[in-house]
């Protein structure tokens, strides 16, 4: 997906509005499987500020994935924004503190750079809930879903050591 910006450089057009959805099916993120559910969806507007351009775009997906705590699958939205200074690559050397999209010549491509906010966006852990209840260690219940009688006790491993020797009723 390529945004002209020849236009652009006529002073007399002062933006340009982009909108697009962007196919992705999935995302390996250190072990994280993200799987998008619908197109990641984009809009904004490129504009002239102070003699810079400026580019402006929100993002809005739905993924689907794993708990890490009950392991069931769930569904998520997330909005976030891409914003920074248009600069055409070799144009200028800039402290690593700007926010900037480069591009090539008259077109922009900001495919990795959505996919760059994506990642950037979500939250830390994969968890359907922050206050997902995670499976029982002993019996593999989903506690969100329902209750065990399983008693959990901390068991000091010296101790566990000690337990093989009881006789088991
Ligand atoms: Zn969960
Ligand atoms: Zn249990």
């Amino acid at each position: 997906m390529n945004i002209d910006l020849s236009d652009f450089h006529e002073e007399d057009v002062l933006s340009i509005h982009i909108e697009g959805e962007l196919k992705k099916d999935a995302l390996d993120i250190n072990g994280r499987k993200i799987k998008f559910i619908k197109p990641i969806k984009y809009e904004g507007d490129i504009y002239r500020a102070q003699g810079d351009k400026i580019l402006q775009v929100k993002i809005h997906y739905e993924y689907k994935e794993v708990c890490g705590r009950c392991l069931s699958p769930f569904i998520r939205e997330e909005d976030t924004v891409l914003s920074g200074r248009l600069i055409r690559n070799s144009d200028e050397i800039l402290d690593e503190e700007d926010e900037v999209i480069y591009y090539d010549g008259e077109e922009l491509d900001i495919t990795e750079d959505i996919r760059d906010m994506v990642i950037l966006s979500l939250p830390m852990k994969p968890l359907c809930s922050d206050t997902c209840k995670g499976l029982c260690p002993k019996c593999g219940t989903n506690l969100n879903e329902e209750k065990c009688n399983c008693v959990l006790e901390e068991i000091d491993p010296r101790l566990e050591k000690l337990r093989e020797f009881v006789p088991k009723e």
